[in-house]
């Protein structure tokens, strides 16, 4: 089909200003959440009004706009994903994209038990779980709110249902699940799936000091050396995560997110869109952009809104300078920012 003028003076490709493309981008489907995991929000919170959050039918044409500007990449995140109504109805929009190679989910399982199979039906590929801890107690005391065994049930859902990769995300933290580490890599194991641990940021004000709690992921290493010969290795599924093989085990890598210890900022390739239509161009800086006044203003105007992203993209810092021992600089959470 022949395209108009218009279309052709765009790019293929969204490169910032220190060369690195921008092929991945991570959509906050919602700011809610039904746990309140302690490295992630403060007790009491404050969600956005309905009328403030991108629609469906918002997010969809960002999405496409991004798509084809050469985004191959869209994680779904929050918040929790899940428990926005009739979020598989979004999941089928973006899984019918047609220039999108890989749609991916960040979920904390809890609704996975039922939703699993229409999840894959829907066009998610591969899922990312959190599980801080196999105590029911701990679990409970990280999570606030959440219940383990409905999200152990989701995992086993999950894995019961055959996606292309699934991995398990633990935050440590030192005083609360440190000890967690080598029961949560045997889990991933005996279940054949991938797990991360990660630094926790300094994003929003929560209730522990977090400079006390910082177990760096060199400390995690060392625990897991107790057990496991670990190699690196280059595999990559195009995020921050540095993998590990684990001599003997076939089925399972072992991830480091490391933000304050191992600053991936020279290879980043991605952006986030909040909730409410801000596009992030750095986890830890407040450069953005308001695609939500674009597309309210300018509704379907497809060509406004990829040059705004352009533009957008040429401001992209970067990196990100974190101190645990300072007071947050960011003051949004990490549940406002789309992990
Ligand atoms: N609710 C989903 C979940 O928990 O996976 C998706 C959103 S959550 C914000 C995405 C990821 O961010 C989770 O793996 C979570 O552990 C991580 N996360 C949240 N707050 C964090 C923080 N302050 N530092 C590091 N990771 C954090
Ligand atoms: Fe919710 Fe995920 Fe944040 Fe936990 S980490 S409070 S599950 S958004």
């Amino acid at each position: 089909m022949m395209k108009t003028e218009t279309e052709q003076a765009f790019p293929i490709q969204l490169i910032d200003p220190f060369g690195r493309r921008v092929d991945y981008m991570r959509i906050s489907v919602t700011d809610r959440c039904d746990f309140r995991c302690q490295y992630c929000m403060a007790e009491d919170m404050t969600f956005l009004p309905r009328a403030q959050i991108l629609s469906y039918e918002e997010i969809t044409f960002i999405a496409r706009a991004f798509s084809e500007l050469g985004v191959e990449k869209i994680r779904l995140t929050g918040g929790e994903p899940l428990i926005r109504h009739d979020s598989q109805q979004l999941i089928e929009s973006l899984g019918a994209l047609p220039k999108l190679k890989e749609l991916t989910l960040s979920s904390n399982g809890s609704q996975l038990g039922k939703m699993a199979p229409a999840l894959k039906a829907a066009g998610v590929q591969r899922i990312n779980i959190s599980l801080d801890s196999l105590d029911a107690k701990k679990f409970k005391r990280i999570t606030r709110t959440g219940n383990l065994s409905k999200v152990l049930a989701g995992i086993d859902a999950a894995v019961a249902t055959g996606f292309k990769k699934l991995k398990i995300n633990a935050v440590i933290m030192r005083g609360h699940n440190e000890e967690e580490v080598l029961d949560l890599v045997a889990f991933a194991i005996e279940r054949g799936i991938d797990v991360s641990f990660i630094e926790e940021m300094p994003l929003g004000n929560v209730n522990h000091d977090r400079a006390l709690s910082y177990c760096s992921s060199d400390d995690v290493r060392e625990i897991l050396e107790q057990r496991y010969s670990l190699f690196p290795t280059t595999e990559t599924t195009n995020g921050p995560s540095r993998y590990y093989r684990l001599t003997g085990i076939d089925d399972t890598k072992v991830g480091f997110i490391s933000p304050h210890s191992h600053n991936f900022c020279a290879s980043c390739n991605r952006v986030r869109l909040t909730a409410e239509g801000r596009l992030l161009l750095c986890l830890g800086n407040e450069h953005s952009a308001d695609l939500r006044a674009v597309v309210r203003r300018y509704p379907g105007d497809m060509d406004r809104l990829k040059q705004e992203i352009i533009d957008a993209i040429s401001r992209k810092p970067e990196r990100h300078y974190f101190d645990l021992n300072d007071e947050p600089q960011i003051v949004r959470f990490m549940n406002m920012t789309g992990g």
